[in-house]
């Protein structure tokens, strides 16, 4: 039987660019209708974001125990550390569940209706929920958010299942495998390959690209491309995956066409994600996109009055924040309000092992911009608590215009720079110049002294190098 309900927004998916939408717009009176297919969260609280940071953890606490094992400078003595993976999994997942029970909370209290269910696209104001149960609910709607996320690209000579997994099957590991091959040096690879090499597994990595996370600036990725040497990880670059059978594992073949194989008892395979657009008859509203994702405009508008879109069905880049920022942005403009999404800054983090942040115009893409700038950088090898953290990698690097010091961008790697994401963007958004920057006391000792001092050295007053 089908039940007909009316609101006057309709949200699809319940990831962190729809429930936040849902709840800002509860929170703002709006009737509010939320349906999502698998679970609350979505990709980032479920199988993205915070699992991953949870499994990078666990390793990263293991690496330390068998690192102290094998004779610490400090004085620590321990002896034959072990892990049980199925608790580290366990551990994960009350994570998830504490986080996504949350978000059910908060929905609730902000007054959204939830329809558990995937959802069918009739119109642009018309659409029907298979719930669990096995009803249906046809939904009419005065406004529609599309907010159905992405899904990982599969290689089709390896597709997902049994040894070859996606991200979400790295997430949840029964045993550790002996040996594993990483199909892509991005985010993903690298992240879940730096975790499972401190887990104790035998990592190789194959990427496309002659160097990892290439869509990061060079002097940057450096230091992790160190850090992996370092901790043993095998890098095969500017090389394609060919296909995968059990005996010999992972053909790969390299530039001069030479082929060999990779023995693996899995493979991950992270060569990119893709928004999800298909099979909820998004087709017959024939919006227009801009090549695989949703087409939007400075106000998440697609190009059918008062259906939008935000989060990763939209593009690059595919990150929660940006997700959840247009959510807030397209439920406030709903509400009657004058808003744009134009943020001045996007940060981007990778959790790699030592952490990247960017944030703003690098040097490269200022210049390329036509902007007359200065850049400069400080190590934390002249820092003072990255020496007693044992963390003196890296370095914070500042962009500025010349002319009025204004700041276009910062980007940092080290450990746990991930942090400095917050100092850095509020910089940016507020305006804020070189001087601004040089002059505001930051405590000591503390990692983030190296922001100021790189302000500081691209006025030419650095202190402590
Ligand atoms: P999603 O989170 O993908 O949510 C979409 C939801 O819509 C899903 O729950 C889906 O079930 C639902 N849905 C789809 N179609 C329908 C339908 N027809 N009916 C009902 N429901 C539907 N980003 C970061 O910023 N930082 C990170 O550290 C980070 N780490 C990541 C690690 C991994 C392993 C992965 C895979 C991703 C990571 N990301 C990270 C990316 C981040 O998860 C996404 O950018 C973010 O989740 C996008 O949010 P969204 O709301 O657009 O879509
Ligand atoms: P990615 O785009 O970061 O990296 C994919 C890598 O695979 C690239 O380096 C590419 O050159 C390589 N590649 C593509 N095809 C290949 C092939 N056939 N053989 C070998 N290499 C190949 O994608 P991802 O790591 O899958 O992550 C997907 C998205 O998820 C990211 O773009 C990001 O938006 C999001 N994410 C973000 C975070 C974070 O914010 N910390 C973490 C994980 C994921």
């Amino acid at each position: 039987m089908t039940k007909e309900i009316t609101t006057k927004l309709l949200v699809i998916g319940g990831g962190p660019g729809g429930y936040v939408a849902a709840i800002r717009a509860g929170q703002l009176g709006i009737p509010t209708v939320l349906a999502e297919g698998a679970s609350l969260g979505g990709t980032c609280l479920n199988i993205g974001c915070i699992p991953s940071k949870a499994i990078i953890h666990a390793a990263e606490e293991f690496e330390r125990a068998r690192h102290q094992a094998a004779g610490s400078a400090l004085g620590i003595r321990v002896s034959d550390p072990q892990i049980d993976i199925a608790q580290t999994v366990r551990w994960k997942d009350g994570i998830v569940a504490r986080l996504t029970g949350g978000v059910g909370t908060l929905l609730r209290k902000a007054g959204v209706q939830v329809l558990k269910g995937w959802a069918q696209m009739e119109d642009g104001k018309t659409a029907t929920v298979q719930l669990q149960g096995g009803e249906s609910v046809r939904v009419r709607c005065e406004h529609l958010l599309l907010a159905t996320g992405s899904e990982p690209v599969e290689l089709p000579s390896m597709p997902f299942g049994g040894p070859i997994w996606s991200s979400t099957d790295a997430l949840s590991p029964d045993v550790l495998p002996r040996r594993l091959v990483v199909v892509g040096a991005g985010y993903i690879g690298l992240e879940l390959g730096i975790a499972y090499r401190k887990l104790g597994v035998e990592v190789t990595v194959v990427e496309a690209a002659q160097r990892v996370l290439p869509s990061y600036d060079e002097e940057l990725t450096e230091p992790v491309l160190q850090a992996l040497q370092k901790q043993g990880v095998v890098l095969h670059l500017g090389c394609s995956v060919a296909g995968w059978d059990a005996r010999h594992g992972v053909h790969v073949r390299n530039a001069r066409a030479d082929e060999f194989a990779l023995p693996a008892e899995r493979v991950l395979v992270a060569v990119g994600r893709r928004p999800r657009t298909a099979g909820f008859g998004l087709e017959s509203l024939q919006l227009d996109m801009a090549g695989r994702h949703v087409a939007i405009d400075a106000h998440c508008r697609t190009s059918m009055r008062n259906v939008w879109a935000i989060g990763d069905v939209t593009g690059e880049p595919m990150l929660a924040h940006r997700a959840m920022a247009q959510g807030e942005c397209v439920a406030e403009q709903i509400a009657g309000r004058n808003r744009r999404f134009e943020p001045m800054a996007i940060p981007a983090v990778c959790f790699t092992d030592p952490e990247v942040v960017v944030v703003g115009r690098t040097p490269g893409e200022a210049r390329a911009a036509g902007l007359d700038c200065i850049d400069a950088a400080f190590p934390f090898a002249a820092n003072g608590r990255a020496m007693t953290l044992e963390s003196t990698g890296g370095f914070v690097r500042v962009v500025a215009r010349r002319d009025n010091h204004l700041i276009l961008g910062w980007q940092a790697v080290g450990r746990g720079v991930a942090e400095l994401a917050a100092a850095f963007g509020q910089s940016i958004e507020m305006g804020a110049r070189l001087e601004d920057v040089g002059h505001t006391i930051h405590a000591h000792p503390t990692m983030g002294e190296a922001v100021q001092e790189a302000a500081l050295r691209a006025l030419g007053q650095a202190l402590h190098i």
